[in-house]
């Protein structure tokens, strides 16, 4: 097998040989870990085990004596789908850059921090391989096709992948040709936000530290269930200047986040017949830079 020289390559390669072999879904990150690296490397994955250290989610090192990897992670960690994606997370370090550091020490910051600068690259990198390795975009497609998207759709194939909220609907995101943008907003104000391909063309985005829209504010007060399935109609101005809007919105209790799902219904589907692989992870460190927008 040849190797892969990007992490979306690793993370593909990986998620088909998991799928080959006939197993099912969720990736068991760890026994994957342990079993293709001792296959292919004379430095694989020994161990993967917690760590008891609160802070640090994952870590990947070297052990000097035996000359192989540890993974290691924070089990105290309640989130579902958190210590899934963090494994996959620590995986990608092994597999694209255990070339260049002997120890990685990852945190909740580093792994959803999306609009990280250049020095963050690693972990962008990592993220990217996660995504593609626990959620394929073939079985992913099959799992929404034919029904309309909705919070409870999106959870349900999180709990399938056993991936956050967040990472499943950023993948969503990237392979839709609906235009729809994730928003993500602590204290009334946008931390980042994220659009599909489709609502890319449309110019929707919000920068961060834009006020979230004030009828979205008051509708949070006044619902009494925060997570209920319900989309909410909205006039142009609110998500997008000239364009009609749904939201649905989630609250994060854990981390005091809001989770904001936007779609924009008058906006038609385009379905790209050589689609590129449209990768959120990438073009979100790409718009902290500012680049890629409008893309
Ligand atoms: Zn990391």
């Amino acid at each position: 097998m040849t190797e892969p020289t990007t992490p979306a390559g690793w993370g593909i390669q990986l998620s088909k040989l998991w799928i080959a072999s006939g197993q099912p879904f969720p990736v068991d990150v760890k026994l994957l870990a342990l079993e293709v690296t001792k296959q292919r490397f004379e430095d694989p994955v020994g161990l993967v085990v917690p760590h008891g250290v609160s802070g640090i989610d994952g870590m990947l090192s070297k052990r000097a004596k035996k000359g192989d990897w540890c993974i290691s992670y924070d089990e105290s960690v309640t989130v579902p789908g958190r210590i899934n994606f963090t494994l996959a997370h620590e995986l990608g370090h092994y597999f694209c850059h255990r070339q260049r550091q002997a120890e990685f020490r990852c945190g909740q910051g580093a792994m959803l921090d999306y609009y990280g600068d250049a020095s963050r690259k690693l972990e962008k990198e990592a993220n990217v391989f996660a995504s593609y390795l626990l959620m394929p975009a073939t079985d992913f497609r099959q799992q929404i096709d034919g029904q309309t998207i909705s919070l409870e759709l999106l959870g349900a194939v999180a709990d399938r992948y056993e991936t956050s909220f967040t990472a499943t609907a950023l993948k969503w995101l990237e392979i839709t040709p609906e235009a729809a943008m994730l928003v993500v907003a602590r204290d009334e104000f946008i931390c980042w936000s994220y659009p599909s391909r489709q609502a890319s063309s449309k110019r929707a985005y919000l920068p961060p530290g834009t006020e979230v829209p004030a009828t979205a504010i008051e509708r949070l007060q006044t619902a009494t269930n925060h997570s209920g399935n319900n989309w909410c109609s909205v006039p142009p101005g609110v998500w997008h200047p000239s364009l009609e809007a749904e939201e649905a919105v989630i609250v994060s209790d854990q981390f005091e986040l809001t989770i904001f799902l936007v779609r924009f219904p008058s906006v038609r589907e385009v379905v790209h017949e050589e689609e590129t692989e449209h990768d959120s992870f990438d073009v979100l460190a790409g718009l902290a830079q500012g680049f890629d927008w409008g893309r």
